[in-house]
């Protein structure tokens, strides 16, 4: 696992160093499975006990609006969060087995576009996911 360190990434965005953005930015980092509110809300009262859920809650927001997070939607609900760790606009596969999520470069929507301009249509937003299994749990499913 990469060495992250969070106060710097939270100065380069301008975002006043907390206890609380720290821990959640600590959580994020060490893993690469993405994680619901909930999750991460447990994980950053191990850091910080005494941490209540709308601050999480609530910085989580303003991570995301500086581009450090990126959010999951997921149709049943509960959003899923991970540490931005690819600049520009990109998808993600997660794999069911272990929660990895892997970011990819592909955006079905360019394929799209010409179809979508024909019809004039314009598209606001999209959302892009292929859950499966990632190369390790595969490898265990397989043997
Ligand atoms: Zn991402
Ligand atoms: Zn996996
Ligand atoms: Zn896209």
């Amino acid at each position: 696992m990469d060495q992250i360190n969070v106060e710097a990434i939270l100065k380069e965005k301008d975002l006043k160093v907390t206890p609380q953005r720290k821990a959640i930015l600590s959580v994020l980092a060490g893993t690469r499975a993405v994680m619901n509110v909930q999750e991460l809300f447990q994980e950053v009262i191990k850091i910080l006990p005494g941490t209540n859920f709308s601050t999480v809650y609530r910085n989580l927001d303003t991570l995301l609006a500086r581009g450090l997070l990126c959010r999951i939607s997921r149709e049943t609900g509960g959003d899923l969060y991970e540490l931005r760790r690819e600049e520009g606009h990109h998808h993600h596969v997660i794999c069911k087995g272990c929660g990895a999520s892997i970011p990819v470069k592909f955006c079905p929507l360019e394929a799209m576009a010409a179809e979508l301009a024909g019809k004039g249509f314009l598209p606001t937003e999209h959302h892009f996911e292929v859950y499966g299994l990632c190369e390790h749990c595969r490898g265990k499913r397989e043997r």
